[in-house]
């Protein structure tokens, strides 16, 4: 074999190994559910689009299985940024195969300007600690020009929630902002079965295209406002829930029916509430 970073990623020991040498316990406060499978980790690379260009920016790599998989789907440059000092230890065999493709970066992804790493395009792909996932995805969604897509593991219920459309059960508050700033599709599914530890849960792999602008133009303070207060009480009619915003004042001016819920409006018709609401303030 031709000693290129794929045949020297391919000749590391298997991730277990690299686990009980590292002494790289699943901790549960870091929500750390690795993948095992080759296999699978090189499908969700794959999913994630073209990373022969640019950065591959990778959210808590743990022992690896996902980093060595974009390495082998041929990523340019992956970061990866991983909070436990554990898993640090534990890449470094993995950073010395990569050949300077990789870079690791030991941090707290909440604090870190991740929409800033390394060199455009930047492609955000991890299996996402889901404890942090939702608040580290509207975050991201704030910096979305940064990224040509995010392509991320989820549990399959967060995942629903920021897919789904009005009308649906799981619509919501996410899904409004979620999809007014992207495009979002829920691809495949990975059971509890193929985590060590298993979570309790399905998880969905999840992946997010942002807009150039957003669907609407609308101001996302206010956007979130009014979502927080209409989906706060989303059994009540929007004339009571959105009562101190300006009831039914404020609905008819934006041309919708006081006694409709929450989740029969589109985001369209939020974008256009949140608009009469700024130019009645
Ligand atoms: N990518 C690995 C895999 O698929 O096997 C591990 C995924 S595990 C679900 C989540 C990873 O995120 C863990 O390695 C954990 O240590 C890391 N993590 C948790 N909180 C983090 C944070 N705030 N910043 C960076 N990494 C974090």
């Amino acid at each position: 074999m031709t000693d290129t970073v794929e045949a020297r990623v391919q000749a590391l020991p298997p991730l277990r190994n690299v686990i009980a040498a590292s002494r790289l316990s699943a901790r549960k406060s870091l929500a750390q559910n690795f993948l095992l499978d080759l296999n699978l980790t090189r499908k969700i690379a794959r999913a994630a689009g073209p990373i022969d260009r640019g950065t591959t920016i990778e959210i808590g790599p743990g022992p690896g299985g996902l980093t060595r998989a974009l390495l082998l789907e041929g990523a340019a440059q992956v970061i990866a940024v991983e909070r436990d000092s554990r898993a640090i230890s534990a890449l470094s065999d993995l950073e010395v195969a990569a050949d300077g493709r990789l870079t690791l970066i030991e941090g707290d992804a909440l604090k870190m300007p991740v929409a800033t790493l390394g060199s455009p395009p930047r492609r955000l792909v991890a299996n996402l600690p889901y404890n942090i996932a939702t608040r580290l995805i509207i975050d991201w969604l704030r910096e979305r020009q940064s990224f040509e897509s995010i392509t991320v593991m989820v549990q399959k219920e967060v995942g629903l929630r920021l897919c789904a459309e009005a009308g649906d059960t799981d619509y919501g508050r996410l899904s409004i902002i979620t999809q007014w700033l992207a495009e979002a599709k829920l691809l495949f599914d990975v059971p509890a079965a193929a985590f060590t530890p298993s979570p309790k849960v399905t998880s969905s792999l999840l992946r997010l295209v942002p807009h150039a602008e957003p669907l609407f133009p609308a101001n996302r303070k206010t956007l979130e406002m009014i979502t927080a207060a209409a989906f706060g009480q989303r059994r009540k009619m929007l004339r009571g829930s959105l009562r101190k915003l300006g009831g039914k004042d404020l609905l008819a001016e934006a041309k919708i029916n006081s006694t409709d819920r929450p989740e029969t409006l589109s985001i369209g018709d939020f974008c256009r509430l949140s608009n009469v609401y700024d130019a009645r303030t």
